[in-house]
């Protein structure tokens, strides 16, 4: 994998760094970054990207905010690290505190663990476990499994890789190694709520919980369903006594126009999973927090009672840190704002592509763009395409999309949606969107 024109430090590791989601021996070479400013990504050539990505959708605030790095500087000059076995610090207590204020209802019990698919763990253990410490699992009422819906994405670990879409996940290769879990169509039409409602009807002492991304499912393809599914879910839920967990990983921290999806719902759910933005995209750091019906389950005398779950780097403070600068910055400048205006003009900037052959709908929500085809094809030359137009778009599955950084200047926003349409048009024109 190397090349005489590359960066010394690159020739000299690549062959020793194993790449996410990647054919390691046929994959181009990932683009060597040396720096990141607001919403550019510096490359080691010399070039600046505009970032339509945000890394994942974390870097909510652009890179480098100088609000995140002084208050990590300044965590890092007083202490970097300490355990939670047993002790404690301003940066996660303040963090706690502040979360279950922002977060609606009484969403008020936070674990933290490092990454996203962790903190779905931990919530589906909190689930399992609520029945056990209520005295209500029986041989007719297991209370052990989950159900999550199609086209859900919630993890890379082992738990987590059971709740995401079983024929479209990227999982295929460990299917019969995963735990047996239940997975329905969200239930947006008279025939799926049938399926739901009746499912429930029947199953719900089987289940722990029912997993949900509210209102936008992210890795499983940027796919939206409204208000009233989500509520159509909570009262299904409700009316068996069953649990709902929120994965807000994605659209948690205004990434859909509003601090949280379940806000513009109008829903609060049992527990709540958080991630890549918490920190504004700078260090790992996640959580579950439970409501306090759920946290009152393991506050008893009895030490079985309690979450058998401790991260090492758990609540981290530099992250923490992070964390609340982060929450300062929602606080006081116009992300949500920023967010909301960003769905009108992807909207409006990526209509021209819905016209062109091999496009099957473009849609945008909050800060999410995305142009739907039949089949993606030429992948990689994509990729490489939009670099070549300045631009870092990372289309995947059947979607071109944007979500980057929440604080783009519209003529930067333009920028993005107009490398969209040229390279939609340009792959278009060779019938590389069509199904072949
Ligand atoms: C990214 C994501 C996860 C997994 O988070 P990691 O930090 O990658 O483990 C889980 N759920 C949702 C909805 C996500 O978007």
């Amino acid at each position: 994998m190397t090349d005489p024109g590359l960066p010394p430090w690159l020739a000299a590791g690549i062959d020793h760094v194993w790449l996410p989601y990647t054919q390691m021996k046929t994959a181009p070479l990932p683009v060597p970054v040396v720096g990141t400013e607001g919403a550019r990504i510096l490359l080691a050539d010399g070039r600046a990207l505009i970032d339509g990505n945000a890394s994942w959708w974390t870097a909510a605030h652009g890179y480098n905010h100088p609000h995140i790095r002084g208050a990590v500087i300044d965590q890092l000059q007083r202490m970097p690290h300490v355990m939670m076995g047993g002790l404690i610090h301003e940066p996660v207590c303040t963090l706690a505190r502040r979360l279950a204020e922002l977060l609606p209802g009484d969403l008020t019990r936070v674990f933290f663990a490092e990454s996203g698919s962790v903190s779905v763990e931990v919530a589906m253990k909190m689930a399992i476990q609520y029945w056990i410490n209520l005295g209500e699992v029986t041989p007719d009422a297991p209370h052990k499994t989950f159900l999550s819906f199609a086209r859900a994405y919630h993890g890379d670990t082992f738990a987590t890789m059971s709740l995401c879409d079983r024929d479209e996940g990227m999982h295929g290769a460990f299917r019969g190694a995963l735990l047996p879990q239940a997975q329905l169509p969200l239930p947006v039409c008279e025939t799926t709520k049938r399926q739901f409602t009746d499912f429930l009807e029947a199953s719900h002492r089987t289940l722990a919980a029912v997993v949900l991304e509210p209102l936008a499912q992210g890795a499983g393809g940027m796919r939206f369903h409204d208000a009233e599914t989500v509520r159509f879910i909570r009262a299904a839920c409700d009316a068996t006594g069953t649990l709902l967990i929120f994965d807000e990983i994605m659209t948690g921290f205004g990434r859909l126009g509003s601090m949280f999806a379940m806000e513009e719902a109008g829903v609060v759910p049992d527990i709540v999973t958080l991630s890549k933005a918490l920190t504004g995209g700078t260090l790992p750091l996640s959580a579950a927090v439970a409501s306090s019906k759920v946290a009152e389950a393991f506050l008893q005398d009895d030490p079985a009672a309690a979450l058998m779950h401790g991260p090492t780097y758990m609540g981290n403070p530099l992250a923490c840190a992070a964390a609340n600068a982060s929450l300062d910055l929602f606080a006081r400048e116009p992300r949500l704002a920023q967010a909301r205006a960003m769905e009108a003009r992807f909207a409006e900037r990526l209509a021209p592509a819905r016209g062109l052959a091999g496009v099957v709908d473009v849609r945008a929500k909050g800060a999410i763009g995305v142009v739907e085809v039949e089949k993606l094809q030429d992948l990689a030359a994509m990729k490489a395409r939009f670099i070549e137009l300045g631009v870092l778009i990372r289309p995947f599955g059947d979607i071109i999309y944007l979500s980057p950084p929440l604080i783009l200047a519209e003529e930067e926003i333009d920028r993005l949606c107009e490398a969209i349409l040229t390279v939609a048009q340009e792959w278009s024109a060779r019938g590389k969107l069509a199904r072949v």
